[in-house]
């Protein structure tokens, strides 16, 4: 026999499950919103300000400004809550060349370094950055990266020695670190494992993420990979909206997700559409899609300051950076959650 306080509480436990219930089947739809609102302008600013000040003596692969970017991006990984894919957020390489006058390409297959050891020849320590949040089935996995490492300074230049980066790649970096945050602000655990990637060595050869598609025990539950690198500029003042897309011409609901979100959330972009059949070459998407990955690349073109010092921070168009990275962040959601 239960009391009348006892039938009170009982119907207060029905309707507390019930409404979990209900908050659950919203929740997709709420998340997605609270990750994207979470991406911002002042974020961006942030970032790229950093990454590409003097300072970090733009940023060259085994260099001190490269080591100090790449501490920097894995303290605002494990600031956010963000896990790492291995022990910690490094994972650590090596890239040996012969001595500089002979200008050969720097090569990490062992099989190369064991002969370059038997000569004189160029060491270089790098690393790249991997935080993950796993999804419900880890045994798919997702991948958003970008390259953090640029190509350092020149003190025989005169005037300005430093090629900051701020397009190259700064922009993409924080693109991904703001991705990353939203991912963990939706408070939703995604449906595949997420991988958040920052490659070092690129601008030497796609060295890092060469390094991670070779010796990743799991590259083979990798589904897709949403590659950034240059992001952030203007390649014809008169359009200042547009981007490019290249995308796995095999995978259309990649430029449908695209679409979609820029129409859902008024976003200001006008993007260029290139469906690509064998997407080899540019940047670190390459890695990937010489072993079939799709794969999506959002890049805004070249501009005068690519690869020299103007390469600047003031230089940046910040709506059209944010607007990339909250569309970029939708496809990232789709594939992360959808079948394609
Ligand atoms: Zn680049």
């Amino acid at each position: 026999m239960k009391t009348i306080g006892q039938y009170i509480l009982l119907f207060l436990l029905l309707l507390t499950c019930r409404q979990t219930v209900q908050g659950q089947q919203l929740s997709s739809e709420q998340g997605e919103l609270k990750g994207i609102s979470s991406i911002n302008q002042t974020t961006a600013k942030a970032i790229v300000g950093f990454l590409a000040s003097d300072e970090l003596e733009g940023r060259e692969a085994g260099w001190k400004g490269g080591k100090i970017a790449g501490n920097y991006i894995a303290s605002l990984l494990a600031q956010m809550g963000i896990k790492p894919v291995f022990e910690d957020y490094f994972q650590p390489f090596e890239a040996y060349r012969v001595e500089r006058q002979k200008k050969g390409r720097l090569e990490i297959h062992p099989d190369s370094i064991e002969k370059f050891k038997q000569g004189v020849h160029q060491k270089y320590e790098m690393r790249n950055i991997l935080a993950q949040i796993e999804g419900e089935n880890p045994d798919e996995i997702v991948i958003v990266g970008a390259h953090y490492d640029h190509i350092g300074y020149d003190p025989m230049l005169e005037n300005d020695q430093i090629y900051n980066g701020a397009d190259d790649n700064a922009s993409g970096v924080s693109a991904v670190l703001q991705i990353a945050r939203a991912f963990k602000e939706s408070g939703i655990r995604p449906k595949r494992t997420v991988i958040f990637a920052f490659w070092d060595g690129e601008e030497k050869g796609l060295l890092g993420s060469r390094y991670f598609t070779q010796t990743f025990v799991s590259i083979n539950k990798v589904k897709g990979y949403l590659n950034f690198d240059m992001i952030g500029r203007n390649h014809d003042e008169t359009n200042p909206q547009q981007v490019v897309f290249f995308y796995t011409a095999g995978k259309p609901a990649f430029e449908k997700w695209l679409k979609e979100s820029i129409r859902n959330y008024a976003l200001k972009l006008k993007p260029d559409y290139r469906a690509w059949e064998n997407p080899v070459g540019g940047s670190d998407n390459t890695s990937f899609a010489r072993l079939n990955i799709p794969i999506m690349w959002f890049h805004t073109d070249g501009h005068p300051d690519y690869h020299m010092p103007g390469d600047e921070t003031d230089k940046i168009n910040w709506e059209k950076l944010t607007h990339i990275t909250e569309a970029s962040f939708l496809c990232l959601w789709k594939m992360a959650n959808e079948s394609f």
